[in-house]
C-alpha cells in the first residue's frame, strides 16, 4: 500500500527493531512506547483497520493470536501479563492506518484506558 508507513517497515523501507517475524506477520518495538513492553504485531499484508477484516483474511488475524505466546515469552511478559490493544478509527485515535495489535506489559496497567 503506496505511502503505508507499516507496509515499509514490513518492507524494511524504514528501520525497525523487530522482535519476531515470518511469512504473515511482524512485530517490532513501538517508537513511543506506553509501558515498559510496548511492541506492536502486524499482519504483514494491508488491512487498513479491523473494520477491513473479512473471513477471507482473517486467517492472519488467528495466526496473530496463535503467536502472541511465543511473543509474549520472548519479552519477558507472558507471566507477569500484559494487554492488547487494537484502535479503530477516529474515536479509538487510530493514528496509522495499517491494523496493528499493541501489546503493552512490563508494569501494572490500570483500567478502563481512557
Ligand atoms: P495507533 O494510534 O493505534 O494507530 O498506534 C500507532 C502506533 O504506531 C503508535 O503507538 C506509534 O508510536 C507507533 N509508531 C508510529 N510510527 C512508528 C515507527 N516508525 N516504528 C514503530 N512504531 C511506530
Ligand atoms: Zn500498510
Amino acid at each position: 500500500m503506496d505511502g503505508c508507513i507499516f507496509c515499509k517497515i514490513v518492507d524494511k523501507q524504514i528501520p525497525s527493531r523487530i522482535v519476531y517475524e515470518d511469512d504473515s506477520i511482524l512485530a517490532f518495538h513501538d517508537i513511543d512506547p506506553k509501558a515498559p513492553v510496548h511492541v506492536l504485531v502486524i499482519p504483514k499484508q494491508h488491512i487498513t483497520s479491523i473494520n477491513e477484516v473479512t473471513q477471507e483474511n482473517s486467517q492472519v488475524i488467528a495466526h496473530i493470536f496463535a503467536t502472541m505466546p511465543k511473543i509474549a515469552q520472548q519479552l519477558g511478559i507472558k507471566d507477569s501479563g500484559y494487554r492488547v490493544v487494537v484502535n479503530c478509527g477516529k474515536d479509538a485515535g487510530q493514528a496509522v492506518n495499517h491494523l496493528h495489535y499493541h501489546v503493552l506489559g512490563g508494569r501494572s496497567l490500570t483500567w478502563p484506558p481512557g
